[in-house]
């Protein structure tokens, strides 16, 4: 049976993270916000707990889960090599961000990093997820809290969509902040390479390292090919239909047509445009289409139209991170 417990997100009460912490001690898996996205949880030093979570996604044992601390103390026992970075860290921790360091611990069993001599890690600012970390002792194994190559859950409507019945508990704490996952920055290599845009926006990092190398997968959509990073090879994020991403909007007209039986993702200032459509967010407010973006692909699925269109962005600030999830999210993309 899942329990689904209400939280406020600033002031949780204590007893309800009590309750979680005691079940991640027990060895289970549990569901709770981040300021990200929907997090699915273990403790990371429990290698059969850690187990469950990629039974439970049906995540592949190839694409490593991100390690969740609440303090430095919990970096010094799992990383290596952080401290010419703590100025860095301490910037945006607790924050979306998550770096790769070499892994130091021989705590962390293989399982959460498949087997990589590295580790990803992130201090999460959500107060819920912050004061669970620290109530139950341990760094959290947590991706993000739906089926494999679903789009992320960002409210528990969608948590439960893909796991009731199969965790004992889910926190709710309504809406999570940015609604896209956390940049993740590779700080072993001999330059800082982004794995994935995020929340942190690359303009921000470039400021601190100029060197950042911005691979170019990280701008393409379904990667063929040897992936450089892990979990690049799958297709993410996507809805149950299919998903035509339209970045050069002047053949919009024309992807209407070819496809009439639709329902478009579209911007505020656009929605005039479309008889069909769900609006995502406003261009005056990029942070608004980060945060609906991954609920308004699973409501278009959910319209009974046989495809979904989503209109593109430019690559700016947070909406670099939208396209880079859209890109992926995608079975067609018009340039
Ligand atoms: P999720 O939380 O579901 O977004 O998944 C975690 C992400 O972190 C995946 O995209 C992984 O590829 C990435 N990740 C986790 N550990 C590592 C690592 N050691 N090196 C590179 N990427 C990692
Ligand atoms: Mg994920």
């Amino acid at each position: 049976m899942t329990r689904v417990l209400k939280v406020d997100p600033l002031f949780p009460d204590e007893k309800v993270l009590k309750e979680a912490a005691e079940l991640l001690r027990n060895g289970e898996v549990i569901i709770f916000p981040t300021e990200t996205v929907y997090g699915i949880g273990a403790d990371a030093y429990n290698e059969e707990a850690c187990k469950k979570i990629f039974k439970l996604k049906e995540r592949p044992a190839d694409n490593p889960l991100i390690v969740h601390i609440h303090s430095f103390k919990q970096l010094e026992e799992i990383a290596e090599g952080y401290e010419p970075h703590l100025d860095f860290l301490k910037k945006f921790w607790p924050g979306p961000l998550t770096v790769i360091f070499r892994k130091k611990s021989e705590k962390i069993p293989p399982v959460v990093t498949a087997d990589l001599p590295t580790v990803a890690v992130r201090m999460p600012a959500h107060p819920v997820a912050l004061k669970l970390i620290e109530l139950f002792g341990h760094p959290i194994a947590a991706p993000s809290a739906n089926i494999s190559g679903r789009p992320s859950a960002t409210n528990v409507k969608h948590v439960i969509e893909d796991f009731m019945g199969k965790v004992k508990l889910i926190i709710d704490a309504g809406d999570t902040p940015f609604g896209l996952e956390s940049t993740i920055v590779d700080l072993t290599k001999e330059k800082p390479v982004l794995l994935r845009p995020g929340p942190v926006e690359v303009e921000r990092l470039k400021e601190l390292f100029p060197e950042l190398v911005v691979p170019d997968f990280v701008r393409k959509g379904n990667f063929k090919g040897r992936p450089l990073a892990p979990g690049m090879k799958y297709r993410h994020y996507a809805p149950l239909k299919p998903l035509i991403l339209v970045e050069d909007l002047t053949k919009m007209e024309e992807v209407l047509k070819k496809y009439p039986d639709h329902v478009v993702i579209c911007v505020e200032e656009r929605k005039e445009l479309y008889d069909d459509r769900i609006v995502v967010g406003s261009l005056k407010n990029p942070y608004s289409i980060a945060q609906n973006i991954f609920s308004a692909l699973r409501e278009a699925e959910k319209m009974g139209k046989e495809y979904i269109i989503v209109e593109g962005f430019e690559e700016r600030g947070i909406l670099f991170a939208v396209m880079n999830r859209l890109r992926k999210a995608a079975t067609e993309i018009v340039r």
